[in-house]
């Protein structure tokens, strides 16, 4: 396999490049600044690309490589690639599902207690020498007891509902279709979801019909008490229309881990602390980023082989 040629399209993981390396003849994409060069030199001999949650296979770089056979994504979110094309020219996708599910619900309880419980002002509180200067931390806001609704209750989605339930706090959620099996309350609509919760997590696939599915209407039935976490992706939420709301005190605070237009994130967000800010970091740790590239090679190994794939998307 050592000739077969996988374009990495940005850095992501060093145990996964070395991995790859070890496999295959590793393009690394951001290496190459001089694209057209690039193509010319080496587009018939990629027949995979590897791509994350920031750069994947658009419709450009499918058109530029005409051997590519599997998409392999270092992400389960699969936003970042043409489905569609992939699909039309039998490219085979794969992504990773799964082995990220508890890094990324357990984020999310970790944006909720750090949020509500104000656990980043507290400690800028303590290191600035405040509480000897002016006294005790001002109150904050309970989580157990407290309603939570989520957006997409899919792996994801449960895993967090399932974390929420230890802490006592009523489910229910919004998605295309009602899972009758689930004993948690389903609205069919996120604006009701938004008006009967406490705590509202985003945890769906970024598609045209999830796009800015947290709006201004939303954010104003969830309220000046309510709560927006947004494991997601940055474009599930109208940016600008979050950051409003927060500035003019309409949401009560968000805890945000993906951004619209990454990694800018909006500067009138950094000096509000019923707010907190994450790097887009749900899946990274070292033990879950390296499942999640043990899962890239095993899928690109696997068609290569002509095996099954491990988790097949097209
Ligand atoms: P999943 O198991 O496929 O679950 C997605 C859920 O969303 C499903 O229950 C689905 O239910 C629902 N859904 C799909 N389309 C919807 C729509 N139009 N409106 C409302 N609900 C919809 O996926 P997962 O593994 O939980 O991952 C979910 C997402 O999390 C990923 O796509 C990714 O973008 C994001 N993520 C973020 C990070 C991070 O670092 N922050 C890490 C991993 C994943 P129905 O089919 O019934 O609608």
């Amino acid at each position: 396999m050592e000739s077969i040629g996988v374009l990495m399209a940005c850095p992501m993981s060093t145990y996964l490049e070395q991995e790859l390396s070890k496999r295959f003849k590793l393009f690394k994409f951001w290496n190459f600044p001089q694209k057209d060069a690039f193509f010319k030199e080496n587009a018939l001999s990629i027949r995979a690309v590897v791509g994350n949650a920031t750069a994947g296979a658009d419709s450009a770089l499918i058109d530029s490589l005409p051997s590519l056979e599997i998409v392999s994504s270092f992400s389960v979110g699969l936003d970042k690639i043409d489905l569609a094309k992939c699909k039309e020219k039998g490219i085979r996708v794969t992504n990773t599902p799964d082995v990220l599910t508890e890094d990324v619900a357990d984020l999310a309880i970790g944006l909720i207690l750090t949020t509500l419980r104000g656990i980043c002002a507290c400690d800028r509180y303590v290191r600035a020498g405040l509480w000897k200067t002016k006294g005790d931390f001002k109150l904050t806001t309970k989580f157990t007891g407290k309603t939570v609704g989520i957006i997409g209750l899919g792996r994801i989605g449960l895993a967090v509902a399932k974390r929420a339930e230890a802490f006592t706090c009523p489910i229910s959620y919004y998605s295309r279709t009602e899972k009758p099996d689930l004993k948690y309350k389903y609205y069919p609509s996120v604006l009701e979801l938004a008006s009967n919760c406490d705590i509202l997590v985003v945890a769906c696939p970024l598609t045209a019909e999830t796009r800015h599915i947290v709006n201004r209407e939303v954010i104003n039935a969830l309220g000046p008490k309510g709560l927006l976490i947004n494991i997601g992706r940055g474009p599930h939420v109208d940016e600008a229309e979050l950051v409003s709301a927060l500035v003019e005190g309409r949401l009560g605070g968000a805890g945000l881990d993906v951004y619209e237009n990454e990694p800018e994130v909006p500067e009138k967000l950094f000096a509000l602390d019923n707010v907190v800010l994450l790097p887009h970091v749900g899946s990274g740790t070292v033990e879950t980023r390296n499942a999640m590239a043990d899962l890239v090679v095993g899928n690109l190994e696997a068609h290569f082989l002509k095996k099954p794939l491990l988790t097949p998307v097209v």
